[in-house]
């Protein structure tokens, strides 16, 4: 293998991050890659399996990111109901919503998997069973609970552990998402669904190639997953179907983009090191150093950055610092879109001489806004 080579994928990854090991991944840290697919920083940080969460702490900002522990024992006491008693309440959802038939009940905990709950045992068995019951769906139970998925992200094996994937409705396995947010009144909050659809897309996604690899037609993974959320703010499950092809597409894009990540790593100036420098549990790096260095990493922060990525303090006071319209919001970037910051719409506000007829059109309605602003406040 030649120098060039060894500087390649995930070895350049490695010497990307030092000599601390790589952050695993789990399903909400892959879906949130597709929730900003076009932030190059953020495909090199979770590539190299970089710690956000220190990084973000030794650049001066607070670590406010993840489930808090009430969060996440109410997700475990909820999880709980819906799976007791077999998946009884899985078991009625799926009849109401794909009219699953009373003698298609079964139920299969593949954590029992002999003595050994270890990942590669895990995830082995989880592919026998689930071959077994794609070659054999006569004889085989309708969920699978625990089962234990794999994901190759930017080099690195991901294991993924879905709520549960329900099997055998018309042929078709369906992964089923279990999320503590209330429907009121057949209604639940739209951003929160739209993050419980892109984490349902990885396991989408991860049981698709395990289909594949098991020369299994992936198309029997089905597009609609099994939303199971708690009816008017009690404890009563009730389920949709939720269409993830949008956020599959998405994801998928990305993760090719991962596969490729050396043509990023091609435009960054050499010798760029995200290291650490830990000695025990503390960072010793100069933060400014750390700054300079995350900082040459091109970034895309938008507002919603704050709900799905570590490093979203970071970015958005380096966003405010050069004025880029970025920190504003997708929404006015696209709205103003041709101007390149806030200074230059300012500008235009303030009735300064335009270059482009774009520019012209935009400071015409900048212009009107101001005037009804200005009313307003009169
Ligand atoms: S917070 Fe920063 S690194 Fe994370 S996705 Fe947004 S721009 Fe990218």
């Amino acid at each position: 293998m030649s120098g060039l080579d060894t500087w390649r994928g995930p070895n350049r990854l490695d010497a990307l991050r030092g000599p601390s090991k790589p952050v695993d991944h789990n399903a909400r840290s892959i879906a949130a890659l597709a929730a900003n697919p076009a932030c190059q920083r953020r495909a090199i940080l979770d590539a190299a399996g970089i710690d956000k969460g220190s990084t973000i702490q030794h650049l001066g900002y607070p670590h406010q990111f993840g489930q808090s522990p009430f969060a996440l024992a109410r997700q475990e006491q909820f999880k709980a109901i819906v799976k007791a008693h077999g998946g009884a309440h899985i078991l009625r959802l799926l009849r109401e919503l794909l009219h699953l038939s009373v003698e298609e009940a079964g139920y299969h905990n593949v954590e029992d998997a002999a003595d050994d709950n270890g990942r590669a045992v895990r995830h082995r068995h989880t592919r026998t069973v689930l071959r077994s019951a794609a070659e054999q769906p006569e004889h085989a139970a309708t969920l699978f609970d625990d089962p234990l998925l794999k994901l190759n992200v930017a080099g690195y094996d991901v294991y993924l552990e879905p709520d549960v994937i329900a099997f055998q409705v018309g042929r078709q396995f369906h992964v089923v998402a279990i999320k503590t947010f209330a429907v009121v009144d057949g209604q639940a909050d739209t951003p929160k669904v739209s993050a419980a659809a892109r984490e349902a897309a990885v396991y989408v996604h991860a049981l698709r190639e395990l289909f594949s690899s098991l020369g299994l037609d992936p198309a029997r993974v089905a597009h609609d997953v099994v939303l199971i959320c708690p009816k008017d703010f009690m404890n009563f499950p009730t389920a949709a179907l939720v269409d993830v092809r949008h956020p599959l597409e998405v994801l998928r894009r990305q993760l090719e983009r991962l596969s490729r990540i050396d043509d990023i790593l091609d435009e960054l100036p050499p010798g760029l090191s995200l290291d650490l420098r830990m000695e025990g549990k503390t960072p010793t790096r100069p933060a400014a150093e750390l700054a300079a260095a995350v900082s040459a990493l091109e970034a895309r922060y938008a507002p919603e950055c704050l709900a799905v990525c570590e490093m979203a303090y970071f970015c958005r006071a380096e966003a405010r610092a050069c004025g880029s319209l970025e920190a504003l919001g997708r929404t006015v970037r696209d709205d103003l879109g041709g101007l390149e910051s806030i200074d230059t719409a300012i500008h235009l506000i303030s009735g300064d001489p335009v270059c482009s007829p774009e520019q012209d059109a935009i400071a015409t309605r900048l212009q009107y806004l101001r005037r009804l602003h200005d009313e307003a406040v009169a």
